[in-house]
């Protein structure tokens, strides 16, 4: 079966990546945008953009678009319900890009596509359970039981992120109602929090200069200083990895999984994250669950979002091609 190159979309809570994917996972054109802060309507017209952008500069023929998106699915409908860190409400969103792009569209939560891009070529290659989290923004999760995506009932599944490590923790974000939730306590924008708190306890750290000289204190910021060897960032970094190890000793118990997989952009920091983590799990984990897992980076790092919704396409395409000879 040929499906040529297909276009796959991760559209996370702050900014979007297209790339156009051919089967042997050579990526032709990638296209960016900042997806913060935008209304519905803007948002839509965003991703058309960024999508027309990528097959314009793909030298062969695009038969599919995937899209990764960072949504709470109902898969009886193909509506995007709801998405705790965008302005998505009740969006047909399949419907509507279908419409906008006259191909077909395949679309699945953006952690679904990360855990079947790392199941099908990547980091969990030949494992049948998964877990996967995906540390951004938000903590998005992703599960593969038995060797297939779990989504639950309908669709709107392995929401790992919303799951409490901290009965009395801080509110979570955006349109989450729960508190405590590990994507409260563990996302990137939990690392900018703690490493905000630490610059003002260690103003002669590299972080506290950096917030003394006026500079955003951002995740990002705190991983590069953490690898260059601040204290203080390092420590913000080893508290994000303890709290994911809480959560991930959960998953570990409920799930047996052989591997997780752990991903996103706070993944820059490798070992002083997963580190932390592992202890935790360790010290944390039932055994003989807790002596089987691996706890590794994903493969596809921070493209892992865009390869699984390339995946996901492909995969649909062949569905139909087959489902109509
Ligand atoms: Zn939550």
């Amino acid at each position: 079966m040929a499906v040529g190159c297909v276009v796959g979309v991760d559209l996370g809570g702050t900014k979007l990546l297209a790339g156009s994917v051919d089967s042997d996972l050579n990526v032709h054109h990638r296209a960016r945008r900042v997806a913060q802060g935008v209304t519905q309507p803007a948002l839509i017209e965003l991703v058309r953009d960024a999508v027309e952008e990528v097959i314009a500069a793909t030298p062969h023929k695009v038969t599919g678009v995937g899209f990764g998106i960072p949504c709470l699915i109902d898969r009886r409908t193909g509506t995007a319900v709801m998405a705790v860190n965008l302005a998505i409400n009740d969006l047909p969103f399949g419907d509507v890009m279908a419409e906008r792009l006259g191909l077909p569209v395949f679309v699945d939560n953006d952690a679904n596509c990360a855990v079947l891009a790392e199941h099908r070529h990547g980091a969990a290659r030949g494992a049948d359970h998964v877990v996967l989290l995906t540390i951004g923004t938000g903590v998005g999760g992703g599960l593969v039981l038995g060797g297939e995506v779990y989504r639950g009932a309908v669709g709107a599944g392995a929401e790992l992120g919303h799951c409490v490590v901290e009965i009395d923790g801080p509110p979570c974000q955006g349109q989450c109602p729960n508190r405590g939730c590990l994507e409260a306590v563990a996302s990137g924008t939990a690392l900018a929090r703690e490493a905000r708190r630490l610059a003002e306890e260690q103003p002669g750290s590299a972080l506290g200069r950096a917030l003394a000289s006026g500079t955003a204190i951002t995740g990002i910021l705190s991983t590069e200083l953490a690898h260059d060897g601040d204290p203080a960032a390092r420590e913000a970094v080893a508290l994000i990895g303890r709290r994911l190890g809480v959560g991930i000793a959960n998953y570990v118990n409920v799930f047996n999984p052989e591997v997780v997989v752990i991903g996103g952009g706070v993944m820059a920091a490798g070992e002083m994250l997963l580190g932390p983590a592992r202890r935790e799990v360790t010290a944390r984990a039932l055994r003989p669950s807790r002596d089987v897992v691996s706890i590794r980076a994903a493969h596809f790092g921070a493209e892992a979002g865009m390869m699984g919704a390339a995946t996901l396409a492909m995969e649909g395409i062949a569905a139909r091609g087959r489902a109509a000879a």
